[in-house]
């Protein structure tokens, strides 16, 4: 699998998976663009990016998914094509938990960011960013999604209903696109996965027990790859296809 120079956007690689991801495609030699909100981590990220490969470039892009505009938005393509001559990939990972509460006590400014980030954000970063997908051999669009995006359970609230949400949304492009673009769209539950957000959602957890971000490296690979061009599956979860990847 040839990911030296492929460009590939990871939202939310700041932290937790995405920035294992990016350390990773980076030592691959894929340029990485790092969407995040904190500049501060961002950059400690940034200093962690491979560089071996003598094209390879690497991009910061500071930004509040919460307050995602049409100008925002367009303002990230600018910045990319600036960079970059097209891009490869984009991995729709940022997201935030929320409140885990009952639905009746949800705090509505609370609601509204979790769905902004989580679901809002993918949407119109999709859409913007398409037509520079477009430009390259074996372009990709993967979106996170979670246990709770297929089964309703007390308390996940705003976060379950986001990624029910996102769950269609990922649907809804890979149809569209199916037909008028080499684009393929995937949607990835990664499963229980050590990091600050999954000790938010269950502190009695003992971390130890769950895998690290970087078990989830194979399947990522999988998406990128050739063999996932003529997949017709668009959902996958990380206990299945983990098993697949393996076995091939
Ligand atoms: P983390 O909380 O560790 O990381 C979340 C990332 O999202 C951070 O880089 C954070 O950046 C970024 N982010 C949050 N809010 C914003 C915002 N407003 N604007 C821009 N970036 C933002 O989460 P995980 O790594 O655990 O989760 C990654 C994905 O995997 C999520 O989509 C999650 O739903 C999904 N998932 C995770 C599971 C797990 O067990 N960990 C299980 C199932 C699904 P910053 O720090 O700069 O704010």
């Amino acid at each position: 699998m040839d990911l030296l120079n492929k460009t590939i956007l990871i939202t939310g690689a700041s932290d937790g998976i995405g920035e294992v991801l990016a350390v990773e495609f980076s030592k691959l030699g894929s340029n990485i663009i790092l969407l995040a909100r904190d500049p501060s981590k961002l950059d400690k990220v940034y200093d962690r990016l491979d560089n071996s490969f003598s094209s390879q470039k690497h991009l910061i892009l500071q930004a509040d998914l919460n307050l995602l505009s049409n100008e925002s938005a367009h303002e990230i393509l600018r910045a990319i094509t600036e960079e970059f001559t097209c891009l490869d990939g984009i991995i729709h990972n940022a997201a935030i938990l929320g409140t885990m509460t009952t639905l009746e006590d949800y705090e509505l400014s609370k609601w509204d960011e979790v769905l902004n980030i989580n679901l809002r954000a993918p949407f119109l970063l999709t859409k913007t960013l398409k037509s520079i997908l477009e430009d390259s051999t074996l372009p990709r669009i993967i979106f996170t999604s979670s246990g709770v995006a297929n089964i309703g359970r007390a308390f996940w609230g705003a976060y379950s209903v986001s990624k029910f949400g996102l769950k269609g949304l990922a649907e809804i492009f890979a149809n569209e696109l199916e037909t008028t673009s080499s684009i393929k769209v995937f949607n990835f539950d990664p499963g229980a996965t050590q990091t600050k957000m999954r000790a938010s959602a269950r502190p009695a957890e003992d971390p130890n027990s769950i895998k690290t971000p970087d078990a989830l490296m194979d399947c990522y690979l999988w998406f990128f790859s050739e063999e996932s061009s003529n997949s017709t599956e668009r959902y996958f979860e990380y206990a299945d296809l983990s098993k697949k990847v393996t076995s091939t």
